[in-house]
């Protein structure tokens, strides 16, 4: 598809809507492709070495072949939640697979230097009042996040029977035995009564499709999977290797951001190959105050996440316990703002209205970053360059403290591809336009699958009742009913962002999620059944209710820059993150999982 939308020209002095619309529009367009999520190659075959584990050294062993009676498919952030949710409700046998030498996930593999929660720790490292810690910063760095995974394993004793290193390869239902048999790289044959699918929402690094990628001879690697083999230095930055280096990081995403900064500091000559830019904002990162952590009462972490997930949902509160970007941004830019508008004019306001206000709103929102960036970059060329143009909540908001600065540095350069992404790659360097940029190493922060199917993100299919393939089932996107579970496939729970209440706080939704799954479970248990599956009717109405409530935020989406969150502009992929979450929002979602619970009847699933 080829979109010709006119330049609109210079900036005009004051807000004009029409010009800001024409702008988005043009910028929207430049980016706009026919391949979508299939413009990225994925990392199998010549590519698959792109997500070899570099951090810990392969350990032979035995194949197991025993039974368990939940296994965890998964080692991250929301398996750990539900593992340690049913632990707490008494299941004892529980063993955790995952291909990673360790438990952590996403904060096992992404070690590159910076990498920090972009979430309030105070809120994203679960289980602290459990494990009676408190993060030494507001924003948490990847090694005190993947120590505080490693304590929660410790803690609830989910060391024992783990198999790490160990790459599912298939399941399969057996409906005699009412078990399943999981096969791993490793030829292990594991049956389970249970098993939790927990893939992670984004854990499968993608590259780009650009032409003559296999033909660039120098170092490479993907920022998940940081080689200080050859950078030297370590998560906390001092990439003392590379002072005699020409290095080239391709994205400016929220990865990029954290390590670009590093990268400037360490590497000979940086170039940073920028497609769309970033609205970067400033973080307020902190050390944590002792007395304010002396001053919390039991139950805070519950009732901060709570209200962090209220405020940026849209949903309001009395008071905003987190009180950063996130909460400001939402503040501004949905509901609580209109309802202020609309008192404000004596309580009239069309749709039309409406829209309007939130457009404008939007405009100064992006004016402010526009400016603090015109502000902090002092080559105005440069500035203009990393200057966004898209409504704010198009992408994940961005927040850091020096990345912008990193460009005032005179080792420093940003290639700016006006939208089009690299040209190719060549056996020396990267080609943009007419001009041949030669580097020693190339960082792919490229980020990670979003869009492609749930069964080619797990890495292996799952066959259930009647034979009937996982993949074949949502062929056409997700089928479950509250995410969880989809029928036909019996005792298996799927962790993912599948048709669920997706939290701007990942470790929200997997908390509640870990809460649903333990009462279903515990029900399970105490009523003796040895199935427990979703009901075919309670699928199909809740498969219905997704495609009616999702449909809003789509529309949001249809004049974005694309991005992962709309599948590269492919709003309609049923695989996208815009159908995989509830329309109603997360706090609506909670609660209707916790209204379900509290009937006690298990509308919608059979137990026997
Ligand atoms: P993203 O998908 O957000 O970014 C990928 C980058 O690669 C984009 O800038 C993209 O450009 C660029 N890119 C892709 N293809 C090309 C191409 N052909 N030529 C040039 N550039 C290209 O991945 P990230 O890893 O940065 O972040 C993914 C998500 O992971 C975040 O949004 C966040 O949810 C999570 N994350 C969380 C963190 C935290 O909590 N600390 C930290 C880091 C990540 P374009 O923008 O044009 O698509």
């Amino acid at each position: 598809m080829t979109v010709t939308v006119q330049d609109p020209g210079p900036q005009p002095d004051s807000f004009d809507p029409e010009w800001v619309r024409a702008k988005h529009a043009f910028e929207r367009a430049k980016r706009l492709r026919t391949d979508a999520v299939d413009q990225f190659i994925e990392v199998t075959a010549e590519f698959s070495h792109y997500a070899d584990d570099p951090y810990t050294a392969f350990a032979e062993r035995d194949p197991v072949s025993d039974e368990v009676e939940v296994l965890i498919i998964g080692a991250g952030l929301g398996s750990l939640l539900a593992a340690v949710r049913l632990r707490q409700a008494g299941f004892e046998d529980i063993r955790i697979v995952d291909k990673a030498g360790d438990v952590g996930g996403t904060w096992y593999w992404n070690r590159y230097p910076g990498a920090q929660c972009d979430i309030e720790s105070y809120i994203y490292l679960p289980l602290l009042e459990e494990l009676g810690y408190i993060p030494s910063r507001r924003y948490a760095f990847g090694p005190e996040i993947r120590k505080h995974c490693i304590a929660i394993a410790k803690q609830f004793d989910l060391y024992r029977n783990s198999l790490f290193q160990t790459a599912v390869t298939g399941m399969e239902w057996n409906d005699d035995t009412r078990r399943w048999t999981v096969s791993t790289d490793r030829d292990d044959a594991i049956t389970a009564n249970i098993v939790l699918v927990s893939p992670g929402p984004l854990s499968r690094p993608k590259l780009p499709g650009i032409p003559g990628i296999n033909e660039f001879r120098g170092h490479t690697f993907h920022t998940s999977r940081w080689d200080y083999s050859y950078t030297g230095g370590d998560e906390s930055g001092e990439l003392t290797e590379l002072g005699d280096k020409t290095v080239g990081i391709i994205g400016t995403g929220a990865t990029a951001l954290q390590c670009v900064p590093h990268l400037g500091k360490g590497a000979g000559k940086l170039y940073v190959f920028q497609r769309t830019p970033a609205a970067v904002d400033a973080r307020g990162d902190r050390p944590t105050d002792p007395d304010w952590a002396a001053s919390l009462q039991p139950g805070w972490q519950r009732e901060r996440m709570e209200n962090f997930t209220r405020m940026t949902a849209g949903a309001g509160a009395n008071v905003d316990l987190v009180d950063d970007g996130w909460t400001q941004v939402s503040d501004e830019l949905t509901t609580p703002a209109v309802m202020r508008e609309f008192q404000r004019r004596g309580g009239q306001m069309t749709l039309e209205e409406i829209g309007d206000f939130l457009f404008e709103e939007d405009y100064k929102s992006m004016e402010k970053v526009r400016n603090r960036i015109a502000s902090i970059v002092e080559d105005p060329d440069t500035a203009e360059k990393l200057k966004p143009w898209y409504k704010r909540l198009c992408k994940r908001l961005s927040f850091h403290d020096s990345y912008l600065q990193t460009f005032n540095r005179d080792n420093v350069e940003l290639v700016d591809t006006n939208g089009k992404g690299l040209d190719r790659l060549t056996a020396d360097g990267v080609v943009v336009g007419d001009v041949e940029y030669k580097v020693d190493a190339l960082v792919f922060a490229t980020g990670f699958e979003v869009g492609t199917s749930y069964t080619r993100r797990s890495g292996f299919d799952i066959v259930g009742r009647g034979s009937v393939r996982l993949s074949d089932k949502w062929a056409k996107g997700p089928r479950t009913f509250h995410g969880l579970q989809s029928h036909d496939f019996p005792n298996c729970f799927f962790l993912g962002y599948t048709q669920t209440g997706i939290a701007h706080n990942y470790v929200h939704t997997a908390e509640e999620r870990a809460r649903h799954l333990a009462y279903i479970l515990t029900e399970w248990r105490d009523r003796g059944g040895s199935l427990v599956e979703a009901d075919q009717q309670a699928e199909d109405d809740w498969v219905r209710t997704m495609a009616e409530t999702t449909e809003m935020g789509k529309q949001f989406f249809a004049d974005c820059t694309p991005s992962y969150l709309d599948s590269e502009g492919d709003t309609h992929n049923p695989d996208s993150l815009l159908s995989a979450g509830y329309g109603g929002g997360p706090v609506a979602f909670f609660e209707l999982l916790e209204q379900w619970r509290a009937t006690g009847s298990l509308d919608g699933v059979t137990i026997a």
